[in-house]
């Protein structure tokens, strides 16, 4: 060919990238063994593991196959390595972090080829994105190990930290999980996945080289059955950080669930890529090729789904089959090359097997003209249009370089459609109108939104999911939560609690002396026909009529009304001498159902401003403070404490709610400055509909310390009060009906607690249970509530003291009733 053929065609030719130094270093590793507590160890079963090429079919390398043995080995190394690293200074941890992060650049070109060998993406991929983002998470880490101690006062690591990650970015996933756990002062064991441990292998000898603790990090090899699983049940593992597939993620929440293991959860996605008819179709084509054909489309938040505004399509599909026919696949280390291989055989089959169901779904599919390589793993670039939203094609996340595209009217059309699927992890919003894109990206159900671009990513900014995508962030400082926990749950004496909760000693607000009551015993008896008589007596000049008290049965509080339960039966309430002070309706499951439809009929409330919000819990306080010798009187009743202490609460809880006002204008989210031209704006966003099963004691306190935070942030709530001491909760209903609380964001069902709380953790359209009971109530919440992935919080049994400003308010609270979504915006001409 002579160079004016090339001026005519504009052919690339081919620019190998060396595979020598990356098979060389193969060579001198091999086989592989299991790194823990700093050395190269044989595994137990004496076993190994071939590495495979995607791109040739042939073997790289052998690694060790892990077993049970080597499980706990790993994590006992872990264990006594956390006693020192756990309590080595922020200084000295950032110091560590840094020499990786420069560790990690110094061998870049070699993890960069390792990484296109053993996974079979491309090396401009691995070279560019992959690897760079590992320096600079690490890099990022160190800072927030520095800060630590200033930053996050009050928290501590979490112990060892089991870390699942998958084939698609197999070092990147492992920055992700490790540097935010080290960096907070955890140990590591971590497991890469069975087809690609490579470079987590390098990593595992860049540990020994800048003289890292040893059992600080620990990498096993294997499979997930022998390793991953025999991970996630060891009972001295702290918490379980994983990503991967949505049905092992859902399974992991289940062997977890009551275990006390916090867990984050990254799973998949099927993420919409929407293009509104005044954007700049050129850009959309590359943003479309970056959304989805990166890495072979095996991206837990590729751009899968592309709506298209309809006036638009055929213009826009048009080009892209133009793009798609110029794309170029083939040898992963072609640095000339847009797509490498598929990851594994069984992948590959996966992918053609569902491109097969869509064409005989009857959806019309299009591939470029040109063949793939015969030899390796290659799956081309495919478009998928006459797609109908409900079809395995539109909702089953694909994992691989297919595209489905449908189209849209309106800019809400648009949004149902992009929200129409059980995922959320991510979106991209195309259109030269900001107004638009900034009015979209916040109805859109992702964790990150992406304005005219896509899969950007950055160590400031957190990544995660909303519903079945899974919770938790990495990255950004929400993600450091993820590795610590409060100070005090270890510092303090935990206790079970009881099922009939006792009095807690009062602490934290000393009321005046004009609160404290006349009289101090506690007197718990119904409110007797003797006191009203005498009242009555006293007005009526010695006329004593003989008459009951009025008859008071609370009925359940749902969208605003008292309504009767459903079973038309109602719940002795009793006082600690066994007396019946009243009753209660007995909630059941459809009262559940009812509440939570009204629930999410009220979930404008998020979109009211955040002053309306203040002012009414304001209000409510306000309310509350008129009625709180009768409120305090109910709290003696109920749990015999000191008319003293029950004032003490009936303060603190106003208090609380003051607290929560202040906090609704000010709990806000915050602008990163990734390394581009842009910002990404991280946006506290409320989480949705919150169930909430109350803990026994401090029926009032308890009560509005876990409402008022929700209902602060935009949440709406179904609520089941103390189920021992219900009668301050149903007080309340008349306070919340004086005090301008829309109808529906807060709903009361009375009744038993764990069957309530069950019914709502198995509920597919409640987003987060909060459950403060017994430890089996915790575990049961936590196991159900994988049925649809939502966000859990349980005290497993253990209590806390509500009256403490520590324990019983501030940011935990509002960091539970959150989520964070990171909107990227670019700018510049
Ligand atoms: P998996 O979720 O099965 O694997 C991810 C990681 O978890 C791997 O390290 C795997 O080990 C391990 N693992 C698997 N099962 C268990 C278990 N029961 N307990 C503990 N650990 C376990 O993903 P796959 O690799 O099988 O891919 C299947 C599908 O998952 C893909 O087609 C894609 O749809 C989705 N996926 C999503 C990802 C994301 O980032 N959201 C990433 C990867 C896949 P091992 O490798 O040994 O099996």
């Amino acid at each position: 060919m002579k160079v004016m053929d090339i001026f005519e065609t504009m052919e690339y030719g081919p620019a190998p990238e060396a595979a020598t130094p990356a098979l060389n270093w193969l060579k001198e590793h091999q086989p592989f063994g299991l790194f823990i507590n700093n050395q190269w160890v044989k595994p137990a079963s004496g076993q190994y593991l071939e590495s495979i090429n995607p791109a040739t079919g042939k073997p790289l390398a052998q690694v060790a196959a892990a077993n049970d043995a080597d499980v706990d080995a790993a994590v006992a190394a872990g264990r006594v390595a956390f006693e020192t690293w756990g309590k080595t200074p922020g200084h000295v941890r950032a110091r560590y972090l840094y020499a990786i992060a420069r560790h990690i650049q110094k061998h870049s070109r070699l993890l960069a080829v390792l990484e296109s060998l053993d996974n079979g993406k491309s090396i401009r991929e691995t070279r560019d994105l992959d690897i760079p983002l590992v320096a600079r998470h690490f890099y990022y880490h160190a800072g927030w190990a520095q800060l630590m101690a200033s930053e996050l006062p009050g928290y501590e690591p979490v112990g060892v930290v089991g870390q699942i990650i998958p084939w698609n970015f197999p070092l990147l996933m492992l920055a992700w999980k490790i540097a935010p756990a080290l960096a907070m002062g955890n140990t590591v064991v971590l497991k890469p996945a069975r087809y690609t441990s490579l470079t987590a292998l390098k990593f595992a000898e860049i540990m020994q080289e800048i003289g890292l603790p040893a059992g600080v990090v620990n990498i096993l090899t294997g499979e997930a059955s022998h390793v991953g699983e025999v991970l996630v049940r060891h009972p001295d593992v702290n918490k379980i950080a994983f990503t991967g597939s949505t049905d092992v993620g859902r399974s992991i929440r289940r062997a977890t669930a009551g275990s006390g293991k916090k867990l984050s959860l990254e799973l998949g996605g099927k993420s919409p890529f929407i293009v509104f008819d005044d954007a700049d179709l050129d850009s959309v084509v590359e943003g479309v090729v970056d959304a989805i054909w990166f890495n072979q489309g095996q991206v837990c938040c590729a751009g899968s789904r592309l709506l298209v505004q309809e006036n638009i399509a055929d213009t826009l599909i048009s080009k892209l089959r133009t793009r798609m026919e110029k794309l170029r696949l083939g040898e992963p280390l072609d640095k000339a090359v847009d797509m490498g291989a598929i990851v594994s055989p069984g992948q590959l089959k996966e992918i053609s097997r569902l491109v097969s169901q869509g064409v005989a779904e009857g959806a019309e599919m299009w591939q470029p003209s040109w063949a793939c390589p015969t030899e390796g793993y290659f799956f081309p670039p495919t478009l998928f249009t006459n797609v109908s939203p409900a079809t395995t094609i539109a909702q089953v996340e694909i994992f691989g370089p297919v595209l489905v595209s449908m189209t849209f009217r309106t800019p809400a059309e648009a949004v149902a459609l992009a929200n129409n699927t059980r995922y959320g992890l991510a979106a991209s919003v195309w259109s030269e109108n900001i107004n638009l894109a900034l009015d979209v990206a916040p109805k859109l159900k992702a964790g990150s939104v992406w304005i005219n671009c896509t899969n950007l990513f950055d160590a400031s900014s957190g990544f995660g999911g909303y519903r079945e995508s899974g919770f938790g962030r990495e990255g950004g400082k929400e993600g450091l939560y993820e590795y610590v926990h409060p100070s005090w749950e270890t510092s303090s004496t935990r206790h079970t609690s009881a099922n009939h909760d006792g009095h807690v000693e009062a602490q934290s607000v000393t009321p005046s002396p004009a609160l404290d009551s006349e009289f101090d015993t506690a007197d718990t008896s119904l409110d007797s026909t003797e006191d009203v008589t005498d009242t009555v007596a006293e007005a009526s000049n010695g006329y004593v009529p003989t008459f009951p008290p009025i008859d008071r049965t609370p009925k359940l509080f749902v969208k605003g009304k008292q309504v009767r339960p459903d079973s038309g039966y109602s719940r002795d309430v009793y006082n600690p001498q066994g007396q019946v002070i009243g009753q209660v309706g007995e909630g059941n499951r459809k009262d559940i159902r009812n509440a939570v439809e009204a629930a999410h009929a009220a979930g404008g409330w998020a979109t009211n401003t955040t002053h309306n919000r203040a002012q009414i819990l304001y209000y409510i306080a306000e309310n509350l403070a008129i009625r709180e010798g009768e409120f305090a009187r109910k709290i003696v009743q109920q749990t015999g404490c000191l008319h003293t202490d029950a004032m003490i609460e009936v303060e603190t809880t106003i208090s609380r709610l003051f607290s929560y006002a202040a906090w609704a204008d000010k709990y806000e989210g915050s602008i990163h400055r990734p390394p581009l031209r842009g910002v990404t704006l991280a946006m506290k966003e409320a989480i949705g509909v919150i169930g909430i099963a109350c803990p026994n004691e401090h029926p009032l306190l308890g009560f509005i310390s876990l409402v008022a935070p929700a209902i602060a942030m935009g949440n709406t709530v179904v609520v089941i009060p103390s189920e021992t001491s219900p009668l301050s909760a149903t007080d309340c209903y008349q306070v919340f009906e004086t005090s301008d609380l829309p109808d529906g964001v807060v709903n009361i069902v009375t009744g038993e607690r764990d069957p309530l709380s069950q019914v709502l953790a198995d509920h597919d359209d409640v987003e987060a249970v909060w459950y403060f009971g017994s430890a089996e109530g915790s575990k049961n919440v936590e196991f159900a509530s994988a049925g649809n992935m939502k966000r859990t919080w349980v005290n497993y049994g253990h209590t806390r003291d509500w009256l403490d400003t520590v324990q019983g308010e501030g940011e935990e609270f509002l960091r539970e009733a959150t989520q964070v979504k990171n909107i990227w915006v670019p700018y510049g001409e």
